[in-house]
């Protein structure tokens, strides 16, 4: 495994990292033997964002022992609160549940705290502005945690926060699909299907460029998310490039923007942990990603669901990105619902049917998912 300083944070960060976020849900065993997979294998970064106490209390006890090898990138504004994922700024709340992470993953001190997902500017301007900022910034000076962080998806408003100079390090996401995007307005352009007409195709957007570039000015070390986009880039059929893309191309994609470090994996398996490292033994040839760039794409990338629960709360409490997820595994599957699928989600707790289509969850999604027709459809699949 190779190691990357993480910006002025001094850290050396593994190249490839874990997303702990498709951990929750899993059975501890499970938790245990993707965490012991990755430190088998040199990965020394996990961002846990999750909220949700049992994944928190689980990771706890694999890291459990062997602190000094794990550098853990933990969440300030996410909470849980009647029994769901919720983002807040609430100071007292955003204290609560960074307590509870210290005492649930067992640590006294968190190497990155994270402003959890900023991603337009009305948002931007209560967090720098307010308690939030205030208590983060309190603990990195008493060293509670040894760096401060932000989530974004927004190139604008990330770029906004890294010119406070108050940021060492930035999570953010980053692949090809992505970087093509206009990054001058909020998320939901990132899906717009004009994007991908765009002339400028094939070339990073001025404004993601811009930001990658100040981060490297500033030396605020980059932390990757989404490199995979959920999965879409993955196949002929998804990526908006009409062509496939592997997993070590996204990741030498990320790899290869100005200032990151990171690239954090999102992994439910050993076997998944080790498809991620094997990036680090993979040829020149195989990293190289220019010949799938270079081609026309073909349709947008607008209403994909990326599995991250930012749109919860839900009031029928359905965990919108656990239907998602067994919704699209169920859909690319030829031959209808595999069982697998079918038998995650019988356990889930809450299903499609229980949805009463309020339609918060799509106000929420930064991604635009018609979630109330994707619920209809799993309904359907699901028989439930
Ligand atoms: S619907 Fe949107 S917010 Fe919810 S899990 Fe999917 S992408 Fe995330
Ligand atoms: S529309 Fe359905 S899934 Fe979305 S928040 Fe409302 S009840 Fe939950």
């Amino acid at each position: 495994m190779n190691y990357r300083v993480l910006g002025k944070t001094g850290l050396r960060v593994s190249e490839v990292g874990l997303g702990a976020e498709h951990l929750q849900g899993l059975p501890a065993e499970q938790v245990f033997a993707v965490v012991d997979r990755a430190v088998e294998r040199g990965i020394n970064i996990i961002d846990v964002f999750m909220s949700e106490p049992q994944v928190r209390t689980d990771i706890g006890r694999a890291i459990a022992g062997r602190r000094d090898k794990v550098i853990l990138q933990g969440h300030i504004g996410a909470a849980w609160l009647d029994g769901q994922y919720r983002r807040t700024r609430d100071a007292d709340q955003c204290r609560h549940f960074f307590e509870d992470f210290r005492e649930r993953l067992g640590v006294e001190t968190v190497d990155i705290g994270i402003l959890h997902y900023i991603d337009d500017e009305a948002d931007f301007d209560r967090v720098f502005h307010g308690d939030m900022l205030r208590y983060a910034l309190s603990l990195r000076e008493k060293g509670v945690i040894g760096a401060l962080g932000m989530s974004s998806h927004n190139p604008v408003v990330a770029r906004r926060a890294v010119e406070t100079g108050l940021l060492d390090v930035l999570l953010f996401s980053i692949n090809p699909a992505y970087d093509v995007m206009p990054g001058d307005a909020a998320l939901d352009r990132l899906f717009d299907a004009e994007s991908y007409r765009s002339p400028a195709l094939g070339g990073i957007e001025p404004e993601r460029a811009r930001l990658y570039q100040t981060c490297a000015a500033q030396n605020v070390g980059i932390t990757v998310m989404k490199s995979l986009a959920a999965g879409a880039l993955l196949s002929d059929r998804t990526s908006p490039f009409g062509r496939a893309l592997t997993p070590v191309q996204c990741i030498h994609y990320a790899l290869t923007r100005p200032a990151v470090a990171s690239v954090l994996v999102g992994c439910r398996t050993p076997e998944e942990v080790d498809a991620a490292a094997e990036y680090e033994s993979s040829t020149a040839a195989q990293r190289d990603y220019s010949g799938v760039l270079g081609t026309a794409p073909l349709f947008s990338m607008e209403g994909r669901c990326m599995y991250c629960n930012h749109c919860l709360p839900c009031p029928a409490q359905i965990d919108v990105a656990a239907v998602g997820r067994l919704l699209d595994m169920a859909l690319l599957h030829e031959g209808g619902v595999p069982e697998t699928a079918a038998e995650h989600y019988r356990a889930l707790s809450a299903h499609a049917g229980d949805c009463i289509e309020c339609r918060s969850c799509e106000r929420n999604c930064p991604f635009r998912v018609p979630v109330v027709e994707r619920m209809r459809r799993a309904r359907e699949l699901f028989g439930e």
